[in-house]
């Protein structure tokens, strides 16, 4: 136990190191190389540097890309794109508003047709950049959906779900339906604690159920992208990793609840506690405490 809490803790600090080179950090975290455009199936892959993961799909008729990390990352990956392809970005795609997956959004201005996003995701993008004062720094969706929306982009067919609110209320599915693979965005922390950024409407009871219904709504052989992922653990995986945050979801809905009626005080748990009970391979982090308190404040709302 003393020689994974250690590992743990190292786990955080390089996380946050900047000190260590990109390559080191990026290859025991991801199974990937940053600045790599990781084929996955078809011609869709995916790209790493810093942030939440990118999604790509590149054909002769088409390019498709999902999320952008921050401004100097997506400069990155257009230059990428360019070594591939003569196309612009025929489709811009964000699976919600924070930073780390639509900052990058500005170095498209000029190089994207269409940039589409769930309504509620929009909205944050725009909320969040004027509480900031950037909002000339950002590039915003100029289409929205509420429910459904697929558009036919080369030889692929992109198809986006929303399915209620979960890290956020407005986190979009992408389907790119040929590849069968799906875009989770921040739905997915694979082994890693999420953020749950309850001030955009986040809802954990919801995400449960959320990624049960991704899990009916896709097949077996789809292969799914992750926002995230803990030290050692991939960003892409299969149902199987969706229904693990789903039981990871539930035991921490589970264990607060039970230290509730103990009568802890919320202070007192988030002091006491590392790592979820049962769910010790969750790596903790800077998002703990907000774990603890998310599911504190549902729990006493319901
Ligand atoms: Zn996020």
């Amino acid at each position: 136990m003393s020689t994974r809490r250690t590992f743990l803790k190292q786990g955080g600090l390089l996380a946050g190191a900047s000190l260590l080179p990109m390559h080191h950090i990026m290859a025991e975290v991801m199974g990937i190389e940053a600045g790599e455009m990781k084929p996955l199936r078809r011609n869709v892959g995916i790209y790493m540097e810093r942030g939440g993961t990118i999604g790509w799909m590149i054909d002769k008729e088409g390019v498709i890309v999902i999320d952008t990390q921050f401004p100097d990352q997506a400069k990155n990956l257009i230059g990428k794109i360019k070594e591939k392809t003569d196309r612009q970005v025929d489709l811009l795609i964000n699976t919600h508003h924070h930073g780390d997956h639509s900052g990058g959004n500005i170095a498209f201005k000029g190089f994207v047709k269409q940039i589409v996003a769930h309504t509620n995701s929009k909205f944050h993008q725009e909320r969040v950049a004027k509480e900031r004062g950037t909002l000339e720094k950002n590039l915003l969706p100029d289409t929205t959906y509420d429910t459904n929306w697929s558009k036919k982009i080369g030889g692929e067919t992109v198809s986006l779900h929303y399915f209620g609110a979960g890290h956020t209320s407005g986190d979009t599915l992408i389907h790119l339906e040929n590849a069968n693979v799906v875009h989770m965005g921040d739905l997915m922390f694979n082994h890693r604690m999420p953020n749950i950024d309850a001030v955009a409407g986040a809802s954990i009871k919801n995400w449960i159920k959320l990624l049960k219904q991704a899990r009916r709504t896709f097949d077996k052989d789809t292969l799914y992208i992750f926002g995230h992922a803990g030290q050692g653990f991939e960003v892409t995986g299969s149902a199987a990793d969706l229904k693990e945050m789903e039981i990871y979801l539930k035991k921490l809905l589970k264990y607060v609840k039970k230290e509730q009626k103990k009568g802890t005080s919320l202070e007192q748990l988030k002091e006491k506690t590392e790592l979820i009970p049962k769910a010790e391979d969750w790596q903790g982090g800077r998002f703990k405490n907000v774990n603890l308190q998310v599911a504190w404040d549902e729990l006493k709302q319901a």
